[in-house]
């Protein structure tokens, strides 16, 4: 079988008892090429600025190669709904809302993942439950300095315009804010 396509994996850690335990683990994943569950790490090193770990790993039955991303899927944290139920902060939740504003719009989809692992950091430095609000915030503050468009396309869920004159202040203050400062 030939395949010139380096093949990701991606390894949830949300299984695990103890996120420090992560680093110590390498376990075993299929072999995408012969489907054997046996191969050894290679390789392993950070990426994504520390927040995932990158495995190259060699399948021992048939010797193929293949690359596997560790990161934490879910962060422990609990998120305050407005309705005051709760529920477990959801990367891959923050992941389609941002995917959604920015539908049509050129952001690499590298771009959103970052994003995304910049507002998982902020939630996880909080070290405390977070409202809904407090979310909705930092993913409406980092939008901003990815795209206009998704960004008041988001605002416009988030702060629930009602109609078009909440659009046009908030591309006001967007045009406001960033428009080069003249000295008067
Ligand atoms: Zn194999």
């Amino acid at each position: 079988m030939s395949c010139a396509v380096t093949r990701s994996w991606s390894v949830s850690t949300s299984s695990f008892p103890r996120t420090q335990d992560f680093r110590a683990y390498t376990g075993c994943v299929r072999c995408p090429y012969c489907a054997a569950d046996d191969d050894r790490v290679v390789d392993s090193r950070l990426a994504e600025d520390g927040s995932a770990i990158r495995r190259r790993r060699e399948c021992s039955v048939c010797h193929q190669r293949f690359t596997t991303f560790e990161r934490i899927d879910e962060v422990g944290v609990m998120v305050v709904k407005r309705s005051g139920e709760r529920e477990s902060f959801s990367r891959s939740k923050i992941l389609s809302g941002v995917r959604a504003a920015c539908k049509n719009r050129p952001v690499e989809t590298e771009t959103l993942e970052s994003l995304v692992n910049g507002i998982e950091d902020i939630v996880r430095a909080a070290g405390r439950d977070v409202t809904s609000e407090e979310v909705g915030l930092a993913t409406l503050n980092a939008l901003r300095l990815v795209d206009d468009v998704a960004y008041v396309r988001f605002a416009s869920v988030y702060k629930g315009f009602a109609d078009a004159s909440d659009f046009a202040r908030e591309v006001g203050n967007l045009v406001k804010s960033t428009a080069p400062k003249s000295r008067a």
